[in-house]
């Protein structure tokens, strides 16, 4: 299967034109200019532009705050920080991993790249995060960790992920790159599992233009992780392990500085439009929308619909429909991971994960943003409607 790159590069090309017709998938917040300059000013004066700067300690004490996270760990972008975490965990070499393919590309290169074999569980078809029922027969001697994702910003079952955890005596990492200011019951997507990452790039709900961050509880965690960004050199300067380099400069913790205050207008925002897509296509037969429930304080990150139409044609023919229109809906994650060139070869994701398969099939990720406009959602449903009804 092969990736849409034409598709992103037409994205990429008409937002740039600002053609007024155009919508793109998704436009990044930005806070207003003169609060930016104001925030980076003071580096033309202390010419401290990165190495756990005033900057970057600023916003792990407002990320720690807002997240409700003891320990908030600051990288490059959120592969690194997934891949940091892989390692200062210090898990069993080569062990295997129990994941989804129904992800992002980072998820499971990160998982390869250290050298660990993904292990692909199926998902819920409800809500697309990774089934608890489905991790236990996956379990070998090799098992050292699960690896999940809040695909969409739903939160996994993480009771059920984690009582299966302790049992085998499995590490969890959560990819909580979608789910940037999701609470449950009032608890911050952040305080599950051993570590959860959190991506900061352009095009997610919160950015600090790239950027990622790890939360976590582990006091000695900590420690690790700023020694794995900072080429593995401790606080005494004795370089005790071949770390990499993963650090967030000041311009970018600025950025972030932001934008998080902000951010809960611009998640309010992104729910008035979630809610204008709901009037449109809430009630629609063979349109399945994301279901949030009521305990759950959503970031309305994605705008995921799924076509229920057996011959799985309709998601294309809207995708077409939309594009023909200016309107750049994405395939968002089609193809599964574990169906991509590099694993294809190890994996059968039609077979493996079928209901996980089924779903890449007939998803399409309509755009949204907090600037989009009423009369853009408008006319982005009445071409889905127009397919749907044909
Ligand atoms: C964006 C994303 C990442 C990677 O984050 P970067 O900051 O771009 O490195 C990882 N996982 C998922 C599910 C993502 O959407």
């Amino acid at each position: 299967m092969i990736y849409d790159f034409a598709a992103e590069r037409i994205v990429h090309a008409t937002m740039s034109e600002k053609s007024s017709r155009t919508i793109a998938v998704t436009r990044s917040s930005m806070a207003p200019l003169d609060e930016y300059v104001a925030e980076i000013t003071p580096l033309w004066e202390s010419r401290w532009l990165t190495n756990r700067g005033e900057k970057h300690r600023q916003l792990e004490a407002d990320l720690q705050e807002y997240l409700q996270s003891p320990h908030v760990s600051l990288f490059t972008n959120g592969h690194a920080a997934l891949e940091c975490a892989l390692e200062a965990l210090e898990l069993l070499a080569g062990g295997e991993i129990i994941t989804t393919p129904f992800t992002f590309a980072s998820t499971t290169h990160a998982i390869t790249r250290k050298g660990f074999k993904p292990v692909f569980a199926d998902i819920k078809s409800t809500d697309y995060t990774l089934d608890p029922e489905k991790i236990e027969a996956l379990i070998t001697p090799n098992t050292v960790a699960i690896m999940p994702v809040h695909v969409y910003g739903s939160l996994c079952d993480t009771d059920a992920v984690e009582a299966i955890a302790k049992k085998h005596g499995l590490k969890v990492i959560y990819d909580a790159a979608h789910a940037f200011g999701v609470k449950r019951d009032g608890v911050s997507a952040a305080t599950f599992g051993d570590a959860s990452m959190f991506s900061f790039h352009a095009t997610k709900v919160f950015n600090t233009i790239e950027g990622g961050g790890l939360t976590f509880t582990d006091d000695d965690l900590a420690t690790r992780l700023d020694e794995w960004k900072n080429f593995g050199i401790a606080a005494d300067g004795q370089t005790v392990f071949a770390g990499g380099n993963g650090k967030m400069n000041e311009f970018c913790a600025a950025m972030g500085i932001c934008n998080l205050r902000h951010n809960d207008e611009e998640i309010a925002k992104r729910k008035h439009a979630h809610e204008r897509y709901v009037e449109h296509l809430g009630n629609i037969e063979g349109l399945k929308l994301l279901e949030i429930p009521d305990n759950v304080e959503h970031n309305y990150a994605y705008f995921p619909v799924v076509f229920e139409d057996a011959s799985h044609t309709t998601r294309d023919e809207v995708a077409a429909a939309l594009a023909d229109e200016d309107i750049f809906a994405r395939k968002y994650f089609y193809p599964l991971t574990s169906d991509f060139a590099c694993y294809a070869d190890t994996y059968d994701a039609q077979h493996d994960t079928p209901i996980a398969y089924d779903i890449a099939e007939r998803v399409l990720t309509l755009p949204l943003y907090a600037d989009l406009t009423d009369d853009d959602i408008d006319r982005i449903c009445n071409v889905v409607l127009s397919c749907v009804n044909k």
